[in-house]
């Protein structure tokens, strides 16, 4: 089927210019001036008073993560439907390879769960909790045969993911060689497990320590630790995870400024959220916002500097880190130990509203968001030009965006698998109008076109962020 999208605005790292866009089956087969499309034969979506902008790429999703004696509510198929909702029409979830486990069993058990199940194209990061020379060699093999690209690192959990520098420095090497990407989790978590006890033991078992026991010290620490690390490694490529406080940013533009191949995210709960205001909510309230790296005091700066950092592209993406829990059964495991509330918030279904909202409210321009949440993740993690981009050959991964619109986000409305909302309340001066995945028209209207399914795994190549 052929459709012209007319009279709406495309957005791109070029700017924003008045076109209409013809859709030929999956792919965009051209951008036009406006009215130069074919009038016979194409479906016509009207696009007028619209921005039209590549679908969004959230590059780091944990669909139904095993975690803390339980696992993530969203399956691939409602996280996927639900990101697909918010405008997202690619993940990249991150595959598990737990201490002790092989990592191609981890890999083809995220398969498992993915395959026939999402309704958005999906790829995968590959989380290596063991660094070894068997997963040393697998990581030649997943970067040669399997399409993944990058791999996860902790400085955090000992005794579950963490790894110490040693083995940082070594899978470090290997990715300098085969040209894949080391995302690091940089938390010292050796440190912040004694805070833990010290703190439990002092009877603080409210969820703020949570906050309070991952001091941004110690992020800040393992930030330039792993940049040392990688430095060392002859500047491995290395992209820091959810990074959520300035002095860790401070770090990675140091890194910048000097040439290196040092990139970082941060998540929209850092740009909105804060210690005080949510994970201090009265009573246990504040599991709802337990997630790690922690939300950062309201009385420093970071979300001025967090969102300085977006403009200026020391942090290159914005990504979720979706990982939603219930409030009842699964944050309830943590009344009266906060040490045991499962870390993660959801947000698949919000990050280009959110982050749209920074547009609205003068901090970051039109094409900065659209690079954020979808050109730039598509060339850090080898998805480019395929996806992120309006451009003829692209996929027709889509998103017609209403800046008349609105969204409320609530708990009522959204269509992730979690009894609560993060962002309750939070009103967006905008609205996600109409989405396409590979030319299907899976959202409009705000109701739901798409199947389960009909999502189908992509095979990164190499961040086209090197050279
Ligand atoms: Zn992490
Ligand atoms: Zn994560």
């Amino acid at each position: 089927m052929t459709l012209l999208i007319a009279g709406g605005t495309v957005i791109g790292p070029t700017g924003a210019i008045a076109a209409d866009v013809l859709v030929d089956g999956e792919t965009i087969a051209a951008v036009l001036a406006p009215g130069t499309g074919p009038s016979e034969g194409v479906e016509v979506v009207d696009a007028s008073g619209k921005y039209v902008i590549p679908g969004g790429i959230d590059a780091h999703t944990h669909m139904e993560l095993p975690f803390g004696g339980t696992a993530a509510s969203d399956t691939f198929d409602t996280g996927t439907r639900a990101a697909a909702h918010g405008g997202t029409t690619t993940i990249i979830d991150f595959a598990v390879q737990r201490t002790g486990e092989v990592v191609h069993d981890g890999l083809a058990a995220w398969h498992a769960k993915a395959d026939g199940n999402c309704h958005i194209d999906y790829a995968f990061h590959m989380i290596l909790g063991g660094v070894d020379d068997d997963s040393l060699k697998a990581m030649d093999q997943l970067v040669a045969d399997e399409g993944v690209t990058s791999f996860k690192l902790f400085m955090a959990y000992p005794g579950v993911f963490y790894s110490d520098d040693g083995q940082i420095l070594r899978a470090m090497q290997k990715a300098r060689d085969n040209g894949s990407m080391i995302m690091m989790h940089a938390e010292n978590g050796i440190a912040i497990d004694v805070l833990v006890r010290q703190a439990l033991a002092r009877g603080e078992t409210d969820p703020i320590y949570h906050g309070i026991t991952r001091p941004e010290a110690l992020e800040a620490e393992a930030t330039h630790r792993a940049i040392a690390l990688a430095e060392v490694a002859q500047d491995c490529p290395l992209y820091i995870v959810h990074l959520s406080a300035s002095r860790a940013l401070e770090h990675v533009a140091a890194a910048r400024d000097a040439g290196r191949n040092v990139f970082a995210e941060t998540c929209p709960q850092y740009l909105y959220l804060t210690l005080e205001d949510q994970l201090g909510a009265p009573g246990f309230e504040g599991a709802k916002w337990v997630c790690s790296t922690p939300l950062r005091s309201k009385h420093e700066n970071h979300q001025r500097d967090l969102w300085r950092g977006l403009r200026s592209n020391d942090l290159a993406i914005v990504s979720t880190d979706h990982c939603p829990f219930c409030f009842k059964d699964q944050k309830e495991l943590g009344v009266g130990d906060f040490s045991k509330i499962p870390n993660g918030i959801g947000g698949v279904e919000h990050r280009v509203d959110l982050v749209y909202q920074g547009v609205v409210d003068g901090k970051l321009s039109l094409e900065r968001w659209v690079e954020t949440i979808s050109t730039t993740p598509a060339r850090m993690f080898g998805l480019y030009p395929k996806k992120g981009v309006i451009a003829p050959g692209s996929d027709a991964d889509i998103v017609l965006y209403d800046p008349n619109g609105r969204t409320r986000i609530s708990v009522e409305t959204h269509h992730m698998n979690m009894d609560h909302s993060a962002y309750e309340g939070y009103e967006i001066a905008g609205k996600v109008d109409t989405v396409l995945s590979r030319g299907e028209v899976i959202v409009s209207d705000g109701a739901y076109h798409g199947a389960k399914g009909r999502g189908r795994y992509l095979r990164r190549g190499l961040s086209s962020y090197l050279v």
